[in-house]
């Protein structure tokens, strides 16, 4: 089986009166991010990583955002159905390092809740590594207009 390698982006618009979801766990912030879904975006872009070094396409062509059954879905049911797929296919998750830009909350204090939820969904903890970094009050996000991720993923 030849070694592959996918990416993954995401974005989504931050606004008030919903609850911020990164990586699988709830973090206290006076806004969340806004979405079909729960809008997860460190999710978003691992999912959409693996799904890439699968050579499936792309996350919205297996969750649609026009389908009523991922309407407010917990992102983690999607990465956990994209490993799945992966491992139907033969292939491990190897690696996943990526990088969340958020200007605030502070997310380092998060970061292993969320490593182990991800594992959770079939990603072994050891096998992933989560950056944060803000976009130093630079662009949209700097802003605190939303935030961005980025992944990318080893498939053996
Ligand atoms: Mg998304």
């Amino acid at each position: 089986m030849p070694l592959r390698i996918g990416h993954g982006f995401d974005s989504h618009r931050l606004v008030e009166g919903r609850k911020l979801i990164l990586g699988g766990v709830e973090i206290p912030f006076y806004k969340g991010l806004l979405g079909h879904s729960d809008a997860d975006v460190l999710c978003h872009a691992i999912t959409d990583a693996i799904i890439g070094g699968l050579g499936l396409g792309d996350i919205g062509r297996h969750f649609p955002d026009t389908d009523p059954a991922w309407k407010n879905a917990d992102s983690m049911f999607l990465l956990g159905n994209v490993v799945n797929m992966a491992v139907e296919q033969g292939f491990e998750i190897g690696w996943i390092d990526c990088t969340l830009i958020a200007e605030k909350p502070k997310i380092a204090p998060h970061i292993e809740a969320m490593k182990a939820r991800i594992a959770s969904a079939g990603i072994p903890a050891d096998r992933i590594n989560i950056k944060a970094k803000t976009a130093e009050g630079m662009g949209p996000v700097g802003r605190g207009e939303g935030m961005e991720a980025y992944a990318v993923c080893l498939l053996l």
